[in-house]
């Protein structure tokens, strides 16, 4: 089979740029930063227009669409960033290849003929081999074998990049997981999903490396995997709005072992060609060994450890799920408490006595506010993990007392999470306070406190539901 490649090749973001500017120009993106513009038939019309040159006297004798139109264009895309060209015609064994590339007008690159031209040009572009294979495969400049298919993938990809954000449409969580259970059907996998983060990867397979590719992978079942934050992430990718890839890692232990890919910018959003949910299955999953020991799962966790190379990095790390799923303007559910000022203003939803019951808008979590002596100046909000009808009743059980001691609790227990400036000004509030605070708290002789810690409130609103 043959094998022909007409292009130019530079940075994903330059040629981006010219590709806009070139209308019958389309961009592929390789691996890494770089990007491929075939130069088709009607891209080389655009540029050669009008222009009186007869190209196959102009032209450098190696290649066959370099006229002198070509490349000064080129040459004049090269500042500050290198320009490639290269050619490849190869049929039946028999052919070659030949490259040439600039940077700021000067060929950094001369006309190169020969095996290794194309490599010459991509090692330039500040490609690294990986091993076991060429820069050229590196790169996977092979995933093409006609300039048919370049231009195809190329067009595919910029009607994505064309559609509106607007017409992405996401469906809430739970029917994105049943149609995502149908689609693995679909694929043969199993409907078992299992939710992954990068830190319940362990193994020494490195992508493209012939020496580690048969190493095993190890995947952490141990405890359940946390379907909340998945969703609370899924909700930020939609918040997001550049699309949502819900995606097999790996196939363990009956499980198809699964992971949610918000896109980082809009680049790699149309990279990926992801608008809306997208779901994928790669073509020859990975079959991992599944651990459900959490000792065994430790050991490995120390003795092999999670890999840091390209072929994991598509998996979200789950404190990076975390601090992006965390509401942007209480900042639930990461954060438990507001001091002293600093806080967001939240609709009232339930007033008791010296206690306030508040709403998010935004992400629908409940606060309880109370201020603090001296002249109840310093109010906080601290986070309330139950609903609003438990409030009410725990409320009602004394006036509010043992609801005003688990507040104070929680500002005991949480107070130096709080950011640099917030503490600050609680410590400001405990010397002013002397001593009449729930972090400094005198001896109480009055009365017998109704709870020592914040999750004693569990036993208690768990007693009252049942009842
Ligand atoms: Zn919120």
């Amino acid at each position: 089979m043959g094998y022909h490649l007409n292009a130019i090749l530079g940075e994903y973001k330059r040629l981006q740029a010219v590709a806009s500017a070139m209308p019958p120009a389309v961009i592929v993106p390789l691996a890494g930063e770089l990007g491929l513009i075939p130069l088709s038939e009607e891209l080389f019309d655009a540029v050669n227009q009008n222009s009186t040159e007869n190209y196959e006297e102009a032209k450098p004798q190696m290649f066959t669409r370099l006229s002198a139109r070509i490349a000064s264009w080129l040459k004049s895309l090269s500042a500050d960033e290198i320009i490639a060209y290269i050619e490849a015609e190869y049929f039946g064994g028999a052919g070659d290849q030949c490259a040439v590339a600039w940077r700021d007008e000067i060929e950094v690159l001369p006309p190169t003929k020969g095996k290794d031209s194309i490599n010459q040009a991509l090692r330039l572009l500040g490609v690294r081999a990986e091993s076991g294979k060429d820069e050229f495969d590196t790169v996977w400049l092979g995933r093409h074998r006609t300039m048919e298919g370049w231009v195809d993938e190329g067009t595919a990809r910029q009607r994505v990049a064309l559609a509106p954000k607007t017409e992405f449409t996401y469906p809430p969580f739970g029917e994105a997981v049943e149609s995502f259970r149908r689609f693995l059907r679909d694929q043969g996998c199993s409907d078992k999903i299992r939710w992954l983060w990068r830190e319940d990867i362990c193994t020494r397979r490195a992508p493209g490396s012939r020496r580690t590719w048969n190493r095993s992978v190890f995947i952490n079942l141990a405890g359940p995997s946390d379907k909340s934050l998945v969703e609370r992430y899924y909700k930020y990718g939609v918040n997001h709005n550049l699309g949502i890839v819900l995606e097999v890692f790996c196939l363990a232990a009956g499980y198809s072992c699964c992971f949610v890919y918000v896109p980082e910018d809009e680049t790699d959003a149309e990279h990926r060609m992801i608008g809306g949910l997208k779901l994928n299955v790669p073509t020859q999953p990975v079959i991992a060994r599944g651990v459900s020991n959490s000792w065994s799962w430790a050991i490995l966790r120390l003795l092999v450890g999670t890999p840091n190379n390209s072929w994991i990095q598509d998996l979200p790390r789950r404190s990076d799920a975390e601090w992006a799923s965390q509401c942007g303007t209480c900042g639930h559910p990461n954060r438990v408490l507001w001091g002293c000022g600093s806080f967001p203003q939240l609709p009232d939803v339930d007033k008791g006595n010296y206690v306030i019951l508040q709403r998010c808008e935004q992400c629908g979590a409940l606060w309880c506010m109370s201020p603090y002596e001296p002249y109840l100046s310093f109010t906080f909000l601290a986070a309330w993990p139950y609903g609003q009808h438990e409030w009410r009743i725990v409320h009602d059980v004394d006036n509010g007392n043992t609801l005003l001691e688990w507040h104070a609790a929680m500002i005991r227990e949480h107070w130096q999470e709080l950011p640099d400036d917030e503490r600050q000004h609680v410590e400001r509030w405990r010397k002013r306070s002397y001593g009449h605070n729930p972090i400094d708290r005198l001896p109480l002789t009055t009365h017998p406190v109704p709870l020592q810690n914040s999750s004693e409130m569990e036993a208690i609103v768990r007693a009252i539901s049942e009842k």
